[in-house]
């Protein structure tokens, strides 16, 4: 490969054009069929993710802002329930908090695995804390067990944001199947992306589910029976014959993902001003994003950009610290580690497929940056 090649930071074009002719002849099923919205389909998806997260149902929605919006509601936020989760987040964590008349509560990232830390969860829950919401950022599972242990003790729920992190394992166990509620995302450029939006709902307890089908469809129980208001939050027949073939690909994905953070790893190990993520020892690591981190990030960003690298920022500007959560009053320097990762974090292209040479042209370039 030249050194001129572009690098793109996500390739969806190579992954569809391998399952081009799979998923045209589903969409000329689903159009012979004219089931757009619910039905067969989107029952055999919810079947199949289910097991595959290990979780007994699966419940199939809009978006992965639906499911957490969905999962909230279903375990009965009341005004004034406080529930606690990071601002190192995409703003869908907190916002359905906020939409489901919830009061949000961020505390900050664990340094090594930059998901919630549960010192400060710790610190943090008190008599109004209702729920607490990890989020299996980047493709890493929070640390659970005390996540769950901590709610365990104050009557609280956990629900996993796994949006990240189909697939992932935290000691052996599925993400989305361990707190009383998983959400997923099938937004494109997820590690499972639908072809438009689409999100999931897993879990064990049957009421809760119920609960959550009933608030994607109007709050109906059955036809034209509302017990509740609700929203028209389903997933649609297409997307999820679509999320069919591309999951029976996922494992393989997760694993070439992994493969080339090793090739990272090894390309990019030993520079002094580079820090490489990390798995816990406790995580089977999905590598949504390979996100490191510099006090150079933002001429190391531009210097990439001009070498024809793609490379993002998730996130560069903390919720807390947004207009949107000013009525919280958080002031600048609350949440440190939070604080230094977000002016720090830059990802790399990261996608299933990537090709030895691409990460290696990727870390030359980044090497090159830093003088090495
Ligand atoms: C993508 C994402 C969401 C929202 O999912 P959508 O399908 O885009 O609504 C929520 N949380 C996290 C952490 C995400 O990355």
């Amino acid at each position: 490969m030249s050194s001129e090649a572009r690098i793109p930071f996500l390739d969806l074009v190579t992954q569809h054009r391998a399952l081009e002719e799979e998923l045209v002849s589903s969409f000329r099923a689903a159009l012979r069929t004219a089931q757009f919205v619910g039905g067969p389909e989107v029952e055999a998806f919810e079947r199949e993710f289910a097991a595959y997260c290990d979780s007994p149902y699966c419940s199939g929605v809009n978006s992965g802002t639906d499911a957490l919006r969905f999962a909230y509601l279903a375990l009965g936020v009341r005004p004034g329930d406080e529930i606690i989760t990071v601002a190192h987040t995409f703003i869908a964590t907190a916002e359905t908090i906020t939409q489901a008349g919830g009061r949000v509560r961020f505390v900050d990232i664990d340094e090594r695995t930059m998901t919630i830390d549960p010192e400060a969860a710790k610190q943090a829950v008190g008599p109004r804390t209702a729920g607490i919401v990890p989020v299996h950022l980047y493709g890493q599972p929070a640390d659970l067990d005390a996540i769950l242990a901590l709610a365990r003790r104050r009557g609280a729920w956990v629900v996993e944001d796994a949006a990240q992190a189909h697939g992932a394992r935290y000691k052996g166990k599925r993400v989305g199947s361990l707190g009383a509620l998983g959400c997923f995302s099938f937004y494109p450029g997820k590690n499972l992306g639908s072809l438009g939006e689409g999100g999931a709902v897993t879990g064990a307890d049957e009421n809760l589910m119920r609960a959550v089908r009933r608030l994607r469809e109007h709050g109906q129980s059955s036809k034209y029976v509302h017990q509740t208001e609700g929203f028209n939050g389903r997933l649609h027949a297409i997307q999820a014959a679509f999320l069919r073939i591309k999951l029976r690909r996922l494992d393989e994905w997760n694993s070439q993902r992994r493969g080339a953070a090793a090739w990272y790893r090894d390309a990019l190990g030993g520079l002094s001003d580079l820090i490489l993520p990390d798995a816990a020892p406790y995580a089977e690591h999905v590598y949504h994003l390979y996100v490191v981190r510099t006090a150079a990030r933002d001429r190391l960003h531009e210097y990439l950009t001009k070498q024809g690298i793609g490379a993002g920022l998730h996130y560069p500007q903390p919720l807390h610290l947004q207009e949107a959560y000013s009525s919280l009053a958080i002031k600048k320097g609350a949440l440190p580690v939070t604080e230094r990762v977000a002016a720090q974090c830059l990802s790399l292209p990261m996608f299933p497929g990537m090709a030895q040479m691409q990460v290696e042209r990727v870390a030359e370039a980044v090497r090159g940056f830093f003088g090495d």
